[in-house]
């Protein structure tokens, strides 16, 4: 029998994988929307959306097989921006059902009995559009896609990438309905201090634990040096294991995160971290304690083997 996410935490951190959507951007099999219309505002239309899962599944296969070889113990299917309202936007609302199912297979074949395999879920987008008044909304999307990873087979959930705390309270409770373990990171912006509905860290973090997550933590937005002040903030304010998914572009002291800079996402490259601070968060991660840790955007196996080599240097 596979070992639960939960039993792996205890001994050392869990080594996850890398983002997929901006680096499958970069080798042409995914849109990022800067063409069709402003980004990161959430009206733009089509960006980031995992249709790549049904269209190029083999460009997936390959992505997936690197992290593995990288360490991961852990691959993420690709469902992220999966819910039939933020594919419908792209054009694929009626494939919603098709390509969760397919992004969680194609991780299995890969992961066979190497590694777990997690369902990624992340926000409607519909609370930045219509406000806190679309939760109901968001509660029906997030529960067919959770309800979708569910039948697919996923070892566990990872929720990522939520904004406002009250869409993550509404997105954990699906998944407690559904019976899956849930690895819970909020995304912080434009500053670490707190999140879009004007939460601190350590809010975030105990409403996060209370209902049930198996991890709590933060991913995207920040590089590792940035997210640290925040992941030991979340500390004091829980026992539950921290999960950190630190992307790998630099920000600024005014803007802490990189989707709000003028070089998202054309001009990344100008902002990457090199993948030496991942091999130095690996450590800190180990001597910290950290449970679950990978990489989101900017991280591709190069970042994740950097991570596992300072993992594991700090065991020695
Ligand atoms: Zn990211």
């Amino acid at each position: 029998m596979k070992p639960k996410l939960p039993d792996l935490m205890k001994s050392a951190p869990v080594l996850g994988d890398g983002g997929y959507l901006i680096e499958l951007e970069r080798r042409g099999y995914v849109e990022s929307g800067s063409r069709r219309g402003k980004v990161g505002t959430g009206r733009g239309s089509g960006q980031f959306t995992p249709e790549v899962v049904i269209e190029h599944p083999e460009a997936l296969r390959e992505l997936h097989r690197e992290f593995l070889r990288a360490g991961s113990q852990v691959l993420q299917a690709l469902t992220f921006f999966g819910t039939r309202e933020k594919l419908g936007r792209a054009g694929y609302g009626e494939q919603t059902a098709a390509i969760n199912a397919a992004a969680v297979r194609l991780a299995r074949e890969v992961a066979a009995d190497r590694a777990l395999i997690a369902g990624s879920v992340s926000r409607t987008q519909l609370v930045e559009r219509e406000g806190m008044g679309a939760l109901d909304k968001a509660r029906e999307h997030l529960a067919e896609q959770i309800r979708l990873l569910q039948e697919a087979g996923v070892d566990f959930l990872i929720l990522e990438t939520f904004f406002h705390l009250a869409e993550m309270k509404v997105a954990l409770q699906c998944a407690a309905a559904a019976g899956l373990p849930a690895v819970a990171t909020m995304s912080f912006r434009p500053l670490v201090t707190q999140c879009s509905d004007g939460h601190s860290p350590a809010e975030c973090a105990k409403v996060m634990a209370d209902l049930g997550a198996v991890a709590v933590g933060a991913n995207c937005e920040q590089d590792p040096v940035r997210m640290l002040p925040l992941l030991r903030e979340m500390r004091t304010a829980v026992a539950t294991p921290l999960a950190a998914q630190p992307a790998a572009f630099h920000t600024t002291d005014q803007c802490h995160s990189f989707t709000r800079l003028p070089q998202f996402p054309d001009e990344l490259e100008t902002i990457q971290v090199s993948r030496q601070v991942f091999a130095d968060f690996g450590r800190v991660a180990r001597r910290e304690g950290i449970g679950y840790v990978g990489g989101c955007c900017g991280c591709n196996a190069a970042y994740i083997r950097a991570l596992a080599d300072g993992l594991a240097e700090e065991k020695l």
